[in-house]
């Protein structure tokens, strides 16, 4: 797939206000500030198609981007969960997600965003836990790996790795930094599959 040319389709509100569920999409998630919005533009070689913010928990709308065409979507789910957003909002969220991962026909996985620097945080468990419940595959960036030496990036991954080797059939893992590019062409060979 030419993930150079995606392009904004909508951004909704909710799971429920989706585009039909034809096709494949793939769902982007992670913490606030985990570096989504940044590794969305760098797979798709473009400056602003997902907003970055230094404001954590501000993109709180389901953002859907088309990669060739209309058939192949990345959903950029928000980063809540555990922002500092209502109570309600959250269970809110959770219904909608949860239903999203068990009913959506054309959802084919979740790329996991995490800073190299704190992965597997709570947000972290608790989407890799839903996702297995969903039977899910998740891949897994470790992103602005750029902030580590590379034998410290290399056995995070390994330590990473390692905690998630009861997963091993559905979750994967990657190291990726959208400053120096890095990691993009294994990230485009997992979605590809
Ligand atoms: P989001 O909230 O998950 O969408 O995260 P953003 O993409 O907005 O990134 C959050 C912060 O991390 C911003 O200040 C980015 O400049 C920074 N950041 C994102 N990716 C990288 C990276 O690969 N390397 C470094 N050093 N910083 C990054």
């Amino acid at each position: 797939l030419a993930y150079q040319h995606t392009r904004f389709i909508m951004s909704a509100p909710t799971l429920a206000h989706c585009p039909a569920d034809t096709g494949a999409e793939v769902a982007f998630a992670g913490r606030s500030n985990a570096g989504k919005s940044s590794a969305i533009n760098t797979l798709t070689r473009q400056k602003a198609l997902a907003r970055t913010s230094k404001t954590p928990g501000r993109t709180q709308l389901i953002n859907l981007f088309a990669v060739g065409d209309d058939d192949h979507r990345i959903v950029d789910l928000p980063g809540y969960g555990f922002a500092k957003v209502p109570e309600e909002v959250k269970r809110k969220w959770q219904h909608h997600l949860s239903e999203y991962l068990h009913g959506r026909q054309s959802l084919r996985g979740i790329v996991l965003m995490m800073d190299i620097r704190h992965p597997l945080t709570e947000f972290d468990q608790q989407m890799l836990a839903w996702a297995d419940e969903a039977d899910m595959p998740v891949h897994i960036l470790l992103t602005k790996s750029d902030k580590l030496k590379r034998g410290a990036a290399k056995n995070e991954l390994l330590r990473v790795r390692r905690a998630l080797h009861e997963w091993e059939d559905m979750v994967t893992v990657q190291l990726f930094s959208s400053h120096t590019k890095s990691g993009i062409d294994e990230l485009e060979k997992r979605l590809n599959q």
